[in-house]
């Protein structure tokens, strides 16, 4: 998944998919959540964003509060250590706002390179 839609949607619809539980899934919004209950950051069904987990692994420390876990290289899926880096709110859309376009729906694209 390399498309960027906006950060600011943050329904995660694949939740929502009575077929989704356990284990990893790539919701429709392009992150890998993985089945964590106890997890401090888990969302409401029990999940968490495999970045958080990736990066908390890797920096041996809790992910930042109110901070989202941002891909450098925007593919969402591409959950290395490296790849991760915590943005705040405002400043991850920025982020995605330096990077993306939106087109004429309001869509956010990729910039082509
Ligand atoms: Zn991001």
């Amino acid at each position: 998944m390399t498309n960027c839609v906006s950060p600011m949607s943050r329904d995660h619809r694949g939740a929502n998919n009575p077929k989704w539980r356990g284990g990893a899934h790539t919701a429709e919004d392009g992150y890998v959540y993985l089945w964590s209950p106890d997890h401090p950051l888990a969302n409401k069904r029990g999940y968490v964003m495999r970045a958080i987990v990736v990066w908390e692994q890797a920096n041996d420390k809790p992910f930042p509060e109110g901070m989202m876990p941002h891909h450098k290289n925007l593919i969402r899926d591409d959950d290395r250590p490296d790849n991760i880096e915590p943005k705040s709110r405002s400043g991850h859309a920025k982020e995605h706002v330096k990077t993306c376009l939106r087109d004429m729906s309001g869509q956010f694209k990729r910039r082509p390179a």
